[in-house]
């Protein structure tokens, strides 16, 4: 199958009722755990390059791996940039060969998200490349291990959903319900009545961001009320980190550096593919 957009990967979602994982990779381990973990359970699967990471790193060289890895796998996969937090971001994406771009302009006054996001999608379209925007706004910023409680201020009002995807003719949408990137201060709580009436005024898929911490129930629920893009990326890292730690203290720390990596991939890969089973994600159809 290999490489294809997030529109055809989320294609029968909405009408199906599930969600499909969208991970952070961090490098090729990354890489190979979430690909891998999705080809041995034959689901399409998201995969994600972070923005932080995109910042840092002269992408060329890394993008050929990614890209040769993705048209590869033999499951539907859709490269796409993670929180793209400027127009030219999304377009240095949409170059390097992404399928996919979130611009994130959740930040902006709405008439300015829609500017650039409208931009963005005609631009994105016309090379055959989908669109994710976000409107209302999920706090924190990706990859944040300081405990945040959820602000109901930025919640997503279903007339802004509305009347956002009408000027932008964005593919999906993210919103916010009751999540926070990184880790929860509290207990979460997805707003289900809040989902419903998006829901009721929105056809294109829903993303979910900060879903890492969320009880499997609650997972369940935003999904069968509407959600069909689950990005994770916390759970994983943190999965990650606690393997080789782990590693590290069986072995008193005499242990060779690619002895981490495999307990890191591990430990990836059993996440994925967990998470895979709680978002109901389905094989897609031919
Ligand atoms: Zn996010």
């Amino acid at each position: 199958m290999g490489l294809v957009t997030l529109n055809e990967i989320l294609r029968e979602s909405v009408e199906k009722n599930y969600a499909v994982g969208a991970f952070d990779t961090l490098d090729d381990n990354f890489t190979e755990a979430i690909v891998s973990a999705a080809e041995e359970e034959g689901k399409p699967v998201i995969l994600m390059i972070p923005n932080f990471f995109w910042e840092k790193n002269e992408l060329s060289f890394y993008f050929n791996k990614l890209l040769d890895r993705c048209r590869r796998a033999s499951v539907p996969v859709c490269l796409h940039l993670d929180h793209g937090n400027s127009f030219e971001c999304c377009i240095k994406a949409i170059h390097g060969g992404c399928s996919s771009i979130m611009f994130d302009g959740s930040s902006l006054p709405i008439e300015e998200n829609i500017a650039v996001t409208k931009e963005l999608v005609m631009i994105a379209h016309a090379c055959g490349v989908s669109v994710e925007a976000e409107i209302g706004h999920v706090g924190s910023p990706e990859g944040e291990l300081q405990a945040s409680e959820v602000d109901k201020r930025f919640y997503t009002r279903p007339e802004d959903a509305e009347y956002f995807i009408a000027q932008t003719g964005v593919d999906a949408l993210a919103v916010a319900v009751g999540t926070v990137h990184g880790l929860f201060k509290g207990t979460p709580k997805i707003d289900i009545g809040l989902l419903d009436r998006i829901r009721r005024v929105v056809k294109i898929p829903l993303v979910l961001h900060g879903g890492s911490g969320l009880p499997e129930s609650e997972f369940r629920a935003a999904i069968e009320h509407g959600i069909n893009k689950v990005n994770f990326f916390t759970g994983i890292s943190l999965a990650a980190t606690a393997a080789i730690k782990e590693t590290l203290e069986q072995n008193n720390g005499l242990v060779h550096y690619i002895e981490l990596l495999e307990a890191s991939h591990q430990a990836v890969k059993k996440v994925v593919k967990e998470q895979m089973c709680i978002f109901g994600t389905q094989p897609l159809a031919d």
